[in-house]
This record gives structure tokens, C-alpha cells and sequence, in this order.
């Protein structure tokens, strides 16, 4: 996933990133980001992989679950527990002691297979350190902010898909004498499919626009991912209606969308989640 390297150029030392960026910007290494275990995907302090000091080194033990792109990844940014702190540690993913776990079988997103990792007394040094000793949990606010981003674009990535698979069905298969597209039910569905998924992805580059610049964007970049993912499971389903019966076919693109779509409000924080950074930024509580 990009946003390892992100959190790499931003919190590495120049030694990691020497080494690292250029080797993930020719697509020859490729980076996955651990945060979620078994037991703490939304409330993420409640992580328990800890990284122990001892002498000159950390030693890393736990369990991180749903890590997309595990089984590919030549290294791995990943969350622990420090004490009373949190702190973020860049690893080698060949490093003694990692153990990757079976793919998880998901309905979609089958492209970016995700797998648990375990961390089995995995020895990193201070130079593995993203952020400073103790910074974890901010480092990954930072981090998370272009990781939604992220999602923003595949989600609307997915909401377009679903918007071109529509209308060239609907302007194709012809009922009761004409095309789909000529009844206005249809036309009005397929035109919905283009507002939404052009409203979501101003409001991606709005909020992009902010985490470039440096601005107050944690809201804005959470109203992004609840448009973009709500959008891409509502075009999902809207297609699945243009196409009925050719959309519910294994062979259809249209079902192929309308599974990946479903990551989308789950990836990078639930919306549930993302609502409530939004309403926190509303409502006086
Ligand atoms: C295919 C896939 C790939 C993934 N890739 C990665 C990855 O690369 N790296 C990584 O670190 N993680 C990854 N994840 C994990 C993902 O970030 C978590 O699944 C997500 O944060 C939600 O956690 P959870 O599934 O444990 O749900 P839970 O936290 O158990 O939540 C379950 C439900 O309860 C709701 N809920 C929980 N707490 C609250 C609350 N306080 N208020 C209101 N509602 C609440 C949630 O919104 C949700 O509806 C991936 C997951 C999947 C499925």
C-alpha cells in the first residue's frame, strides 16, 4: 500500500529512506501498513502487539490481522504498544521472526489479498522507528488521513466503473422497443450515478487539497470517504438494477463492482467512525 511509503518519506530517517522510497517508487519493493488485529480494528488503542526495549533493540510480538498485500510486501509499517505509549516501526518483511498467514477469503477487492501477520520476538532497532519513540498514535492519524484519501480514489474508481457499465448497458439493450436508456426511470438512474460519483470526487480533491496544504482536514477527509464509499455501494447496487438479470451473471462486470464495493466503507475506518469525526467537528459536545 502506498501509504507505508508515505508514512516512510514523512516519519523515516534518511538511512530507511534511502533505501526505501526509491526502491517502492520503481514498483520494485512494495510496502503493507498493520495497524487492525484480532481483537481491535475501529478502536485502535486497544492494539496489543507490544515492542519491548531491550539494550540497543525492540522486540516486537503480537498479532496484526487483514493486512492487504502481506503475502507481496518487502516491508511493513506497523502500530505497537510502547509501555504506556504507542510507537510506529518500519520492518523488513524477511526479518526473523514475521510470519504471514493464509490469504483471507474475502467477497471482494480479491486483487489486494489481505493476510494476518504475526510478530514472533522480531529484534528492530531506533533507525526502525517512524516518528519518534512514543508518537504512534499521531504518526497513524497523520498516516490514516491519506490512507481514506486512498480509499477515496479506488471507491470512486469503483462508482465510475459502475456509472460506464450502466449506461453502455442502457443504451444498448433495448425493452418495448427502445433502449433502456429511452425510458426515463432508467435515464435518471444512470444520470444519479454520474452526480454522485462527481460530487464525491470534488469533495476527494477538496480534501486532498487540504492535506496538501497543510490545513485542518481530519473532517474533510472523512466526509470524503463517506461520500466516495457510500457512493460507490449505492452506484453498485444501481447498476446491478440497470443490468438485472446480465448484472447477477459470475461472467458480469457489474457483480464483480458491486462486491468490491463493500470494502470501501470498511477500509481505512468505518464510516460509523468517520461519522462520528464529523459530527465531532460539528457538534458542540
Ligand atoms: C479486505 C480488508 C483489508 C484490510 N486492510 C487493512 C490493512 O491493510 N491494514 C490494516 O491495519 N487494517 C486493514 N483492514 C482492517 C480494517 O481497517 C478494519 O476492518 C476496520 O478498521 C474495522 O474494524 P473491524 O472490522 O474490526 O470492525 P469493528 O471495529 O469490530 O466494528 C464492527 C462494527 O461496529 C461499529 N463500531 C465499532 N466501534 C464503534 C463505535 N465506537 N461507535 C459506533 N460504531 C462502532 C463499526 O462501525 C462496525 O460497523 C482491512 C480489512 C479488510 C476487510
Amino acid at each position: 500500500m502506498l501509504c507505508a511509503g508515505k508514512a516512510i518519506e514523512i516519519y523515516g530517517s534518511e538511512q530507511l529512506k534511502g533505501r526505501i522510497l526509491p526502491e517502492l517508487a520503481k514498483g520494485c519493493e512494495i510496502g503493507a501498513l498493520a495497524v487492525s488485529e484480532p481483537g481491535a480494528g475501529s478502536d485502535v488503542s486497544a492494539i496489543k502487539t507490544t515492542a519491548e526495549k531491550c539494550g540497543e533493540e525492540y522486540i516486537l510480538k503480537g498479532e496484526k490481522a487483514y493486512v492487504t498485500n502481506a503475502k507481496v510486501a518487502d516491508g511493513i509499517v506497523t502500530l505497537t504498544k510502547t509501555g504506556d505509549s504507542f510507537t510506529v516501526f518500519a520492518a523488513p518483511k524477511f526479518a526473523a521472526g514475521i510470519c504471514v498467514g493464509e490469504p483471507a477469503r474475502t467477497l471482494g477487492m480479491r486483487g489486494a489479498v489481505a493476510a494476518n501477520i504475526s510478530f514472533n520476538d522480531v529484534n528492530l532497532g531506533d533507525n526502525n522507528i517512524l516518528g519518534g519513540y512514543g508518537n504512534g498514535l499521531a504518526v497513524i492519524a497523520d498516516i490514516f488521513d491519506y490512507v481514506r484519501l486512498n480509499v477515496c480514489a479506488v471507491a470512486n474508481g469503483i462508482a465510475v466503473a459502475a456509472y460506464n457499465v450502466a449506461k453502455s448497458h442502457a443504451e444498448t439493450r433495448e425493452s418495448f422497443g427502445k433502449p433502456l436508456a429511452a425510458h426515463q426511470i432508467v435515464a435518471f438512474r444512470v444520470t444519479d450515478m454520474h452526480v454522485d460519483a462527481d460530487v464525491s470526487r470534488m469533495l476527494m480533491y477538496n480534501a486532498a487539497w487540504k492535506k496538501q496544504n497543510g490545513e485542518k482536514c481530519a473532517p474533510f477527509v472523512a466526509l470524503a470517504k463517506v461520500s466516495a464509499s457510500d457512493t460507490a455501494i449505492k452506484n453498485s447496487d444501481r447498476c446491478m438494477k440497470v443490468l438485472a438479470s446480465a448484472g447477477l451473471s459470475a461472467d458480469s462486470p457489474a457483480q464483480r463492482i458491486y462486491r468490491d464495493a463493500r470494502l470501501m466503507e470498511i477500509a481505512g475506518g468505518t464510516n460509523d467512525i468517520l461519522r462520528q469525526i464529523i459530527a465531532r467537528d460539528l457538534l458542540e459536545l
